[in-house]
């Protein structure tokens, strides 16, 4: 069998460590942009790099936000929050999440995404079928309760690419898809109110952008806009990366960003949030396939 390397154990033990961080910083009244830049340093300090921005999620907003230059939130009271974390060493990736909730419901809604990803673990093998991981992670949360979120997915990971190939479900599919010995996944129960829609949509709002190497991408650009591009496309790669690691360029290049995105140079990752607008947990997990069961990195 072709060996593991140790890139991956690693970047796994940092996002073990970081998980246990996020759940003791992000509490009411914390300043979500400290605690983002908190967790991306902590992977710098480890000799890793984020393999996306720190996303913190608070009550409806699932995934996808990271905090904006300037922003000034603070964890609400009564709130359900998600910190999703990726640690990157070598290209190899563990993104792993925890929620911290303020109330009983959240509470329970947050145990139960745990549950889920726990019961789905335990199904982990060669061969394992995706459908049977999705209906586990459905029922599980069924069962508290709760209603998972059909729309978002685990998904497998390969070296330099967070979404690669096979998705794990979170209800209940026809996907034929199996897990298969050697590879890297990420299982991710999301869990909502049953008055939920057990669906996000996209907000207006983008936080999270990515470089996109195409033919005749810098034609028609001005010289500061071409520079800004190739500094992104030398700097990030085609990893997800957050306006706040542009503010070194000093903050006038913002404007120049936010028109790269307009004219579609720049690929932007809409806000996700529940559409019925309820709060949303999540858990989540990065395994390595064995032949009779799981390893977990995270
Ligand atoms: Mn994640
Ligand atoms: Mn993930």
């Amino acid at each position: 069998m072709e060996q593991v390397p140790d890139a991956l154990f690693e970047a796994g033990r940092v996002a073990r460590r970081l998980k246990e961080e996020a759940y003791r910083l992000a509490r009411p009244g914390a300043s979500i942009y400290e605690l983002a830049e908190r967790i991306e340093s902590i992977i710098l300090d480890n000799h890793a790099r984020p393999a996306f921005p720190c996303n913190v999620g608070i009550n409806q907003v699932a995934a996808h936000y990271t905090p904006t230059p300037g922003d000034v939130t603070r964890i609400p009271p009564k709130s359900v929050v998600k910190v999703d974390i990726g640690v990157e060493i070598n290209g190899f990736i563990a993104d792993t999440a925890v929620t911290v909730a303020d109330t009983p419901e959240g509470e329970a809604m947050r145990l139960a995404a745990e549950e889920a990803l726990k019961t789905a673990i335990k199904l982990v093998r060669d061969g394992a079928r995706v459908s049977d991981i999705g209906s586990t992670i459905q029922s599980v949360v069924n069962r508290r309760g709760f209603k998972t979120i059909r729309n978002l997915t685990g998904h497998e990971i390969s070296r330099y690419n967070l979404h690669a190939g096979q998705s794990i479900p979170n209800v209940q599919t026809t996907d034929s898809g199996r897990l298969r010995k050697g590879h890297t996944y990420a299982i991710e129960p999301f869990v909502t109110l049953p008055e939920g829609a057990g669906e996000v949509v996209e907000s207006g709002e983008a936080t999270i952008f990515r470089f996109e190497p195409r033919p005749r991408l810098e034609k028609g650009l001005k010289g500061d806009e071409v520079s800004l591009l190739r500094y992104i496309a030398d700097e990030f790669r085609s990893l997800p990366y957050s306006t706040r690691w542009l503010l070194r360029l000093g903050r006038e290049k913002l404007e120049l960003h936010e028109k790269l995105v307009r004219n579609g140079r720049i690929h932007a990752y809409p806000v996700l949030v529940e559409r019925h607008g309820t709060p949303v947990a999540q858990a989540e997990h990065t395994v390595l396939v064995k032949e009779d069961g799981a390893e977990v990195l995270t």
